[in-house]
């Protein structure tokens, strides 16, 4: 087997838990190998590091799934995502039917994604290694699960860094439009070809029942509401009433869809528009709420732009901030990997002073058990909330 040789004291990240070995790193790669094909990773006295899957188009040329010598074959596979299943069954208990069932290298296997929906299931190919063994990972797909459909959402930026295309389709059995699913107690249309990630935010679900515990009785404001998720679980929950924000039209569209498919259509308001207009509006007109949830997209996707995203999320949590009654709540999101739980304390604090408000911390939130941060992978922990209480 070819073996990728790290330049003297590059193997201090993958002994302390990391996966990737970035092209400044390596000293040397002996043997021939294709990109794609699994290599041994070696420091630079020799000493073993595991093994990787290879791909020297992108910067980050090793991906490591072992720290040991197995093979990277259809048994390595089919053992991980069994592993992967099993590890869900452990945290859902089995009431849970739509959940990310193999989430990269937090199960050992990185560059894959798989999403249950149901009877369907959805697979994101992130990697060479990965797009290299895809006829494999379909056919356990098939075996293990007996899908209706699978999906593939290869259609992500990352993939160009790769030196991939974006490739999206049914590739095995069929679909007939969007499926519905169950989650946090409602039930959802979801359109696995079209909507964003693979579908549904199931990186949520965890945090609607944490912040729909807080609802009953309350004067809801849901921000980014897409489908509805925050909104729709709050007024199911019995807040006392509900307006969601969502800029696309086609959005608000399918959270209508979804609320009526849940009995919850004469709850909740739908407001089509910019969330910071609504929100400087609002705060002007002295509307007030008991519960504000801000779930933005991601404000930057790089480092160099975190100061926009600062911006970005400091003016829309003054704003939630101003507008919330003494003893409301405020749920704030940030799905920024390049902004860590210390920049966004620090910007909501900031937005606290600001707003004169005096708050505490009920809870921090993050992405949902079934996608599990590698502890020594930090790029696999970047859902980050606050669950915080206007005190005065
Ligand atoms: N909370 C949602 C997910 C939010 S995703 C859930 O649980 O399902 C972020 C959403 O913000 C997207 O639907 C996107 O269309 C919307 N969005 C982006 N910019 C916006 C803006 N300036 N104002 C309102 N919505 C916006």
């Amino acid at each position: 087997m070819a073996t990728v040789v790290l330049k003297p004291g590059k193997e201090r990240r993958l002994r302390a838990g990391h996966a990737w070995v970035y092209a400044g790193e390596v000293a040397k790669i002996t043997g021939t190998v294709a990109d794609g094909d699994a290599v041994a990773v070696r420091d630079a006295k020799g000493r073993p590091l595991g093994r990787g899957l290879l791909n020297r188009q992108s910067q980050i040329v090793v991906r490591r799934y072992t720290s040991g010598g197995e093979d990277f074959d259809e048994a390595w596979l089919r053992e991980r995502i069994r592993a992967a299943e099993s590890y869900r069954l452990a945290v859902y208990g089995g009431e849970v039917t739509s959940y990310r069932l193999v989430f990269g290298e937090s199960d050992l296997v990185p560059g894959l994604v798989v999403d249950r929906y149901g009877d369907c299931l959805v697979m994101q190919a992130l990697t060479l290694g990965v797009e290299r063994r895809k006829r494999e990972v379909l056919a356990i797909l098939e075996r293990e699960f007996g899908p209706r459909a699978i999906v593939e959402r290869s259609d992500v930026h990352t993939r160009e860094l790769e030196g991939l295309q974006p490739v999206k389709g049914v590739v095995a059995g069929r679909l007939d439009g969007p499926v519905e699913i169950e989650c946090a107690g409602l039930r959802w249309e979801v359109d696995l070809l079209e909507d964003q990630k693979t579908g549904f935010f199931l990186d949520q679900r965890d945090n609607y029942r944490c912040v729909a515990a807080w609802a009953a009785g309350r004067r809801v404001l849901d921000c980014f509401s897409y489908h509805g998720g925050f909104g729709l679980v709050t007024a199911a929950a019995g807040a006392k009433s509900v307006e969601l924000v969502e800029i696309s039209e086609s959005a608000v569209a399918r959270a209508r869809r979804n609320a009526e498919r849940n009995g919850l259509l004469g709850r909740v308001e739908f407001v089509c528009a910019n969330a910071f207009d609504v929100l400087k509006q609002w705060d002007k007109e002295r509307k007030r709420y008991e519960l504000i949830v801000l779930d933005p997209p991601s404000f930057t996707r790089t480092k160099d732009r975190v100061g926009e995203a600062v911006r970005g999320y400091k003016e829309i949590n003054l704003r939630a901030l101003k507008m919330l009654e003494a003893g409301g709540l405020l749920a704030t999101f940030t799905c920024s990997h390049h902004v860590g739980w210390a920049l966004f304390e620090a910007i909501v604090r900031d937005a606290a002073a600001d707003a004169r408000r005096t708050v505490r911390l009920v809870q921090r939130l993050t992405q949902a058990r079934d996608h599990p941060v590698a502890l020594g992978i930090e790029e696999t922990e970047y859902l980050r909330g606050l669950l915080l209480q206007v005190m005065a």
